[in-house]
């Protein structure tokens, strides 16, 4: 199969990400792809960028080389309270709001058990995506979490790019496919790209997806068309910056 949506890519306002946005349009526009999130990565992560690149997306036009572009943040989940790093407001705004745990800025990495953070996360109705939850060391209850994440309608991630770079991860985003699949629960599949060439890349995701005979329906990226109506059943609307957000 092939994902036509890839809702997880960072450019070069996160500095230790390569591409621009033009950069990965051409990308996804030379797979054949309708459209791609650009999420960089919110104010925690010592790289991360400043909340005015979050206000001022809309500065992005909303289709380039034939590509639509969503409007997106990579949020970081600061503490076991589930806190975040972008201010309510903004959010908002955003077509696609992922969040994850990144150890540099987490400061209750080390806790045996991370569920509240998770829980909080999921509670959230501001966030659409738990993003490359499987390192093993900062676990949680999958049951619960994912339970929860039917209930709330948010997705989980399976990151491409934890095939790579967090390999340890790799027994972990099984179990928690494993379990979505089980219980019905919505996925998509990213590549979290820091680099354009990682755009249109899925195999390794899509493999282990397969090999467990994971669903087709359930990759609500799959295309356009199934994300925005997933969406929708969550009373978002996409493409819908709603006022003239000043810096
Ligand atoms: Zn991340
Ligand atoms: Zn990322």
């Amino acid at each position: 199969m092939k994902i036509l949506l890839d809702t997880h890519t960072h450019t070069i306002a996160s500095t230790h990400a390569y591409s621009t946005v033009l950069e990965l349009a051409q990308k996804a526009a030379d797979e054949g792809m309708e459209a791609i999130a650009i999420t960089d990565h919110a104010p925690a992560i010592p790289d991360g960028v400043h909340p005015w690149h979050f206000r001022n997306l809309k500065a992005i036009p909303r289709e380039i080389y034939g590509v639509k572009i969503l409007y997106g943040a990579e949020v970081n989940i600061v503490d076991l309270e589930g806190n975040i790093d972008l201010e309510d407001d903004i959010l908002e705004l955003l077509d696609v709001v992922n969040a994850s745990i990144h150890k540099p800025c987490y400061k209750d990495y080390g806790a045996k058990d991370n569920t509240s953070a998770y829980l909080a996360v999921v509670n959230n109705p501001l966030i659409d995506v738990i993003c490359h939850s499987g390192a093993p060391d900062l676990a949680y209850d999958y049951e619960r979490i994912i339970d929860l994440a039917k209930k709330n309608h948010k997705l989980i991630e399976i990151n491409n790019h934890s095939f790579f770079v967090r390999k340890s991860s790799i027994p972990n985003c099984r179990k928690i496919a494993e379990i979505c699949k089980e219980k019905e629960v919505g996925i998509v599949v990213s590549s979290d790209a820091h680099i354009s060439f990682d755009i249109g890349d899925y195999t390794n995701a899509l493999d282990m997806l397969k090999e467990i005979s994971f669903p087709e329906k359930l990759i609500m990226n799959r295309n356009l068309t199934a994300f925005e109506e997933f969406m929708a059943e969550k009373g978002k609307k996409l493409f819908s910056w709603h006022v003239d957000a000043a810096l």
